[in-house]
């Protein structure tokens, strides 16, 4: 089967006809070939004023610009430079964060969708919509988080479990690759990352998988950039055997998988939850370019009910379900784990630890020596500050919690755990905290309070970093849950959780926290209430500023020092995507998504409630100063 072409012809028969008319039409003359991406490029991006090249603004996930032009002084002028609408009949949930080069910005959007639009004017040049089956299951709105970019091709995952590579020039497909089933709940939202392999000098596009409601084993890949071929693949449930070059490669960590427990009447020997483990790497990776290693976030272990993940009158915290909820260190080259640190073992909360790994430099308060750590705000409501080099030493003992080198709560009123032993990286978990199994003859179990709630203290929004302030910057939420345990049995498509929940409030006069924290001491340097949640990522620049958006349809800049709010534009739908920022021409840009869903409207209970104010929509927006300002 040839899937581009059955693609082609199947939108030519469905309604979506006159959109790709206009494809075909501007594709030929749209745009002259431009110039390629390269590997330079791409492992400089993050210094780069002009080009945004990769999800996290470069390898080590910073968020952090070096553009002043727009700065704490003129920001309040900043006004509309364009603004292009998705179209489409269906809009649902914008989480996607944009790449710009040579004068293009590529946007993808809700349901599979990629745009290339002028970044001057705004004028589309060319659009791919892919088609997708009714049967798709993504557990959290049909959103799509971004794209990577190499060569002359742009990369996007689809939610059927498939990713493309699309000419950035023309628009044409150039390969599509099916991962896995859809039917089974495989899909994909994250954003694809290009790395260069330093040992053999190959170009490899790194991506997950998502589906750890459904309860597939969750995968990280990498493929050849040109043909989309597997090079290497990796689950991350231990004990199960990885590939590499078409072969089996190595399981993951221990191939008898002590994490999990036993169970002598299956036929793996395993209990039913090892052969459907979760632990999906669904978002993007950073990657140390010195130590070969690719840092990825693994989801929570499947199902979420701990009792199918724990011998009867064991306790939980004995049996971590690894490589879930964590830290995952990946060899380039093999695809073998080197190394994990886990956020939540043997998460009962569907924390998981997806969330972005911040590649810097920490500056230890107790040596004052200087370490190349990696930083990450859990679900769980702790910032987590690691040591990356103890974690990418490998040496056969991938899980090391005593690479931690410090947690701090980030958010008020943690329920699940009294905190973290410092010495053993280990949480202290109170019993009342993992929700009791139903009694004989009863559906569900007695309900416990539990915070945060799995929707987490944050969630996928990224975090950035000013190395200026040295503060990260968390979109964080206050909120909670009435959360019970069901009885569950694995069935292949259907929602894998055994658990129930409610979504609740924590505080009258607000939900989202914006919080600075430092990561030297733990403590909030400053904080910005939101009344709705908060669920877009976050953008710093060297000139002093902070970006995001909240819910309720506002763009908003920030002082990173001080966390006055400088500038607010309402853009019409709730704002839950990524800003970034680029000059052109000599004036700097800020640009971002609007359009309101994701996880909140659906699951969210109580916020779901709340949000229900909120008009859904799709388009991007580009800001700048107007020229008599930026003029000085
Ligand atoms: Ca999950």
């Amino acid at each position: 089967m040839n899937p581009t072409r059955q693609s082609n012809r199947r939108f030519a028969s469905l309604v979506l006809a006159p959109a790709m008319l206009a494809i075909m039409a501007l594709a030929p003359s749209a745009h002259a070939a431009g110039k390629p991406v390269t590997w330079e490029d791409i492992a400089n991006s993050d210094k780069s004023t002009t080009e945004v090249l990769t999800y996290g603004i470069g390898l080590k996930a910073q968020r952090h610009s070096k553009l002043a032009k727009i700065n704490a002084k003129n920001v309040s002028a900043l006004v509309p430079a364009w603004s292009f609408s998705f179209g489409g009949e269906k809009q649902r949930g914008q989480e996607g964060q944009v790449l710009v080069q040579d004068g293009v910005i590529y946007i993808s959007a809700s349901y599979s969708r990629l745009y290339a639009v002028d970044a001057r004017t705004g004028k589309r040049l060319w659009q791919y919509e892919h088609r997708l089956p009714d049967d798709i299951r993504p557990c959290c709105d049909v959103v799509n988080r971004g794209l990577a970019i190499y060569g002359n091709k742009v990369y996007m995952g689809t939610l059927d479990a498939g990713i493309v590579a699309i000419n950035k020039d023309t628009g044409k497909v150039e390969w599509n690759k099916k991962w896995g089933d859809h039917k089974i709940g495989y899909t994909m939202t994250g954003a694809p990352f290009i790395i260069k392999d330093q040992k053999t000098g190959k170009m490899l596009l790194v991506h997950g998988s998502s589906g750890d409601e459904f309860g597939v084993v969750g995968w990280l890949f990498a493929r050849d950039t040109e043909t989309g071929d597997e090079v290497w693949a990796r689950p991350m449930v231990e004990g199960h055997m990885g590939r590499l070059n078409g072969k089996d490669s190595v399981a993951t960590g221990d191939p008898k998988a002590p994490s999990w427990p036993n169970d002598p009447a299956s036929p793996t020997g395993k209990v039913e939850a090892w052969s459907h483990g979760g632990g999906a790497p669904w978002q993007t990776p950073s990657f140390d370019i010195e130590k070969n290693t690719i840092v990825v976030g693994t989801g929570n272990p499947a199902p979420w009910n701990t009792w199918k993940r724990t011998p009867a009158g064991e306790k939980p915290i004995n049996f971590p379900s690894l490589y879930t909820s964590g830290q995952a260190y990946v060899d380039a080259t093999t695809g073998e784990l080197k190394g994990f640190f886990s956020h939540t073992p043997n998460d009962a909360w569907d924390f998981s630890g997806n969330n972005s790994v911040v590649l810097f430099d920490f500056k230890d308060p107790k040596t004052g020596k200087t370490i190349k750590a990696s930083a990450h705000a859990d679900r769980n409501g702790f910032f987590f500050v690691t040591d990356r080099e103890k974690l990418s030493a490998g040496g056969g003992h991938p899980w090391k919690q005593t690479s931690m080198l410090a947690a701090y709560p980030f958010v008020d009123g943690i329920t699940w755990t009294k905190g973290f032993d410092l010495k053993t990286g280990m949480p202290s978990v109170p019993d009342a905290q993992y929700p009791p199994l139903p009694k004989a003859g009863a559906d569900k179990g007695d309900s416990i309070f539990v915070s945060p709630p799995f929707l987490g203290g944050t969630n996928w929004m990224p975090m950035s970093y000013s190395p200026d302030t040295g503060l990260f910057y968390i979109p964080a939420n206050h909120w909670a849950m009435d959360y019970w345990a069901e009885n569950i049995t694995y069935k292949a498509g259907a929602a894998y959780l055994g658990q129930g929940f409610r979504i609740k409030r924590l505080f009258d006069d607000h939900v989202g926290t914006l919080r600075a924290i430092n990561p030297q001491t733990g403590k909030i340097a400053w904080e910005h209430k939101e009344k709705f949640p908060l669920w877009a990522g976050t953008l710093t620049t060297a000139g002093g500023l902070l970006f995001t958006g909240t819910s309720d349809g506002y763009v908003k800049a920030f002082d990173a020092k001080t966390g006055k709010e400088l500038w607010a534009f309402q853009t019409g739908s709730g704002v839950v995507s990524v800003p970034v920022t680029w000059e052109m021409d000599g004036e700097q840009y800020v640009g971002i998504q609007s359009g309101y869903g994701g996880a909140v409207p659906l699951w969210g209970g109580d916020m779901a409630e709340l949000t229900k104010q909120v008009n859904q929509g799709g388009s991007m927006w580009v800001f700048k100063l107007p020229k008599l300002v930026a003029g000085k």
